[in-house]
């Protein structure tokens, strides 16, 4: 197996997923549908959706001796993921219990199970797999104070996917090249630091508003929109190309930062299930190949576009071979 270049430390979920009528009330049962068990949870599907791009990838998570853990375990080496580092601890693998009535909505309970297990300590004995790895993605589904030992002892590049919305010590905001976030994770980061979001249809403000956050660059994604790039000008950047820059939205450069919008594919979406995990899967890889981050969200925006035509979370995340076939 070839050196891992992206090394997502994360979790790891059966995401069991089931039709309702309307949600229970207190004390009310009601009766679902039969319940489809599939792999997800965020660290597994930035990582599959990477391997499955192509990228050198390992997974640092816990599952748990079950079938549940065998399914995630299935899914992510058949997208080429090592699972050295995924551990079998004595909890059960973590779950979504996903409930969707009618109109489309879900409500989500997260039982993290073995995600528990993915501690400070844990990542300590697993240092040499992420310690020097070009670089390293993590999400919030597992202890904020194992991001934080990942985030501040990484010496790779750090991406950090601040999903689900929870607190960011500054020290993870810091190292964050880039911030992903989608615009309710960016209102909960900026609320929480009590800045302001700039107005609402101006996501160039909110951008820069969360890369005054400390972040070295952020990355804004916007569903079906696209995203905002917004990255502190380094004298040696790239000047961002003339086909992503939409001028009118483009804020004035007064705090010297450079903001790029990139557009998203129009596509029939039918279900949008995992495509900010494919996106952050493709940026990892794009940006361990050496791209530049506009360039990196190029690519995983036509990743995610692909994602979002399919059902599913990692079942709909394409090989590369699916997405030069999409591109044509
Ligand atoms: P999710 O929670 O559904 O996985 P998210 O809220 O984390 O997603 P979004 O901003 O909704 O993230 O989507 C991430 C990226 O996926 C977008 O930046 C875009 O490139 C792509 N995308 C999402 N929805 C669509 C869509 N309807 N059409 C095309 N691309 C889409």
């Amino acid at each position: 197996m070839q050196t891992p270049q992206v090394v997502v430390v994360g979790s790891a979920n059966a995401d069991l997923v089931l039709d309702i009528d309307h949600r229970p009330a207190p004390g009310e049962t009601v009766i679902g549908s039969d319940v489809v068990t599939t792999p997800g949870g965020k660290g597994a599907n930035q990582a599959v959706a990477a391997g499955k791009v192509g990228g050198a990838v390992a997974f640092v998570g816990c599952v748990g001796d079950d079938d549940h853990g065998a399914l995630l375990r299935d899914s992510l080496s058949s997208a080429g993921v090592d699972l050295t580092d995924l551990r079998t601890v004595d909890a059960p693998t973590g779950t979504a219990t996903i409930m969707v009535t009618p109109d489309g909505e879900n409500s989500i309970i997260v039982s993290p199970g073995a995600n528990r297990h993915v501690t400070p300590a844990m990542l300590e004995e697993t240092r040499s797999s992420w310690g020097a790895a070009p670089v390293v993605v993590l999400q919030l589904e597992i202890p904020v104070e194992s991001v934080a030992v990942v985030a501040t002892g990484a010496r790779g590049r750090v991406v950090v996917n601040a999903a689900p919305a929870a607190r960011l010590g500054s020290a993870v905001l810091a190292a964050a090249d880039p911030l992903v976030v989608n615009e309710s994770e960016a209102a909960f980061l900026l609320e929480d630091a009590g800045a302001a979001a700039g107005p609402a249809d101006d996501t160039g403000a909110t951008a820069r508003a969360l890369l005054r956050l400390g972040p070295r660059s952020v990355v804004l994604t916007l569903g079906a929109a696209g995203a905002v790039v917004a990255e502190t000008r380094r004298a040696d950047a790239d000047r961002p190309s003339d086909d992503v820059r939409v001028g009118d939205e483009v804020p004035p450069a007064d705090d010297a930062a450079e903001v790029v919008r990139v557009p998203a594919l129009r596509v029939e979406a039918v279900d949008t299930t995992g495509a900010g995990d494919s996106f952050v899967g493709a940026l990892a890889v794009e940006l361990a190949a050496g791209a530049t981050l506009e360039r990196a969200v190029r690519l995983a925006t036509r990743v995610a576009a692909v994602a979002v035509t399919r059902r599913g979370a990692q079942t709909s995340f394409p090989t590369l071979e699916e997405l030069e076939r999409a591109a044509t």
